[in-house]
């Protein structure tokens, strides 16, 4: 095996590393980790620790009572995409159901670009965009967000080119948390002819959702996820919606993509809304809580956020004061070096007391120095 040529590994495709963790740049000790033990504080992925563990067991356990995996049964698909659809206010067949919205990043990539072909989208955001364009071998253009993180809807229209397919935003937007405005949106979906993907990973936390849009206009996919609102980031699972006409192309290339088990019990969830709103709130009284005491360090820049997570700059070296974490036993994501906003890290909106134990991390390694 070790002298063989593997001539069908091009390149592009061994040059991707595994998703072992390297990928997302996670620290290892990260993975295994369970996060009510108190050992590593995890603040670095965007997880929702405010959905109680217990009530999303006890609801997966009826679920599992409810019915008989032996079948191909797609009636608990059919039930899950009327309940999303009144959950989101849209008609059901406007509604693509998928094991995570990456998957459906993904999915967009492979049936809508081949080499040659260029993606718009916008920088700082969620780096994932560009990995799973390029492995189409098609170009990542980026357009800068204005200073005040605004999206320079002019620029972005210039840089879509007969070329261009698909255009990639993210609202709110991962990194910098802020959520764009519908005209904005709207300017940008009806001024130009490639796909729209809104990536609304974070809508819940922000003050609205565009999905009425994508199902009015023939070009725009809103693609949402279950993995921070509902906390169900280790269930896998998330949809899109979309005009009738492109939801009917996703579901015929994802047919069996969502287990019978998950649909049942996302649907005993989706009866149960207030959990999930209680924790919403709760993840929103902690941000601003967050957002104002980490204001009051004065050591480090904040970004306001609209989502489940909150970016800051120190001023002082951020990979150090990341690995001053780290070593404290708190994982944040240290963002690198970054057009716009420069060298900042993100930390996740936790309970009270992971944020307290945060700031008071932080406080000793800023004053560390
Ligand atoms: N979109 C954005 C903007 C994200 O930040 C993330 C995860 N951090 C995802 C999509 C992936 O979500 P999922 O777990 O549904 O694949």
């Amino acid at each position: 095996m070790r002298n063989k040529n593997l001539g069908w590994l091009d390149e592009r495709i061994g040059s991707l590393k595994s998703f072992d963790g390297s990928l997302l740049g996670y620290v290892g000790s990260s993975r295994n980790i369970n996060a009510d033990s108190g050992q590593v504080l995890r603040l670095d992925s965007n997880e929702n620790f405010f959905i109680d563990n217990n009530v999303l067991t006890s609801l997966l356990a009826e679920a599992v009572k409810s019915i008989d995996l032996r079948l191909y049964d797609p009636s608990g698909i059919v039930e899950l995409r009327e309940a999303l659809g009144r959950y989101v206010c849209v008609p059901p067949r406007c509604i693509t159901v998928s094991s995570g919205s990456e998957q459906l990043v993904d999915l967009v990539a492979r049936l809508f670009l081949e080499k040659g072909d260029e993606v718009v989208s916008i920088v700082p955001s969620f780096f994932m965009y560009r990995k799973r364009v390029e492995l189409e071998g098609a170009k990542f253009v980026e357009v800068p967000l204005n200073g005040d993180l605004s999206l320079d809807v002019d620029a972005i229209l210039e840089n879509v080119s007969s070329r261009t397919k698909v255009v990639f935003i993210c609202s709110p937007n991962n990194p910098t948390g802020n959520q764009f405005g519908w005209d904005e949106i709207r300017a940008l979906a009806k001024e130009s002819s490639a796909l729209i993907v809104l990536d609304e990973a974070y809508a819940e936390f922000g003050d609205f959702s565009v999905s009425s849009l994508a199902v009015k206009e023939r070009n725009v996919i809103v693609i949402r996820t279950f993995s921070k609102a509902f906390g169900l980031a280790g269930l896998r699972f998330g949809y899109s919606v979309s005009h009738p006409e492109l939801s009917s192309v996703i579901s015929e290339v994802l047919p069996y993509t969502v287990s019978s088990l998950v649909a049942e019990f996302l649907v005993r969830l989706l009866s149960q809304l207030d959990i999930v709103e209680k924790s919403v709130e709760k993840v929103k009284a902690e941000r601003s809580r967050l957002i104002r005491s980490l204001c009051a360090l004065d050591r480090v820049k904040v970004l306001d956020s609209k989502a489940n997570f909150v970016t800051f700059k120190p001023y002082e070296k951020a990979d150090l004061v990341c690995q001053g974490l780290s070593d404290r036993g708190i994982l944040v994501k240290d963002l690198g070096d970054l057009p716009v906003i420069g060298h900042c890290l993100r930390v996740t909106v936790g309970l009270p007391h992971m944020n307290d134990c945060f700031l008071d991390s932080l406080e000793r390694v800023l004053n560390q120095g």
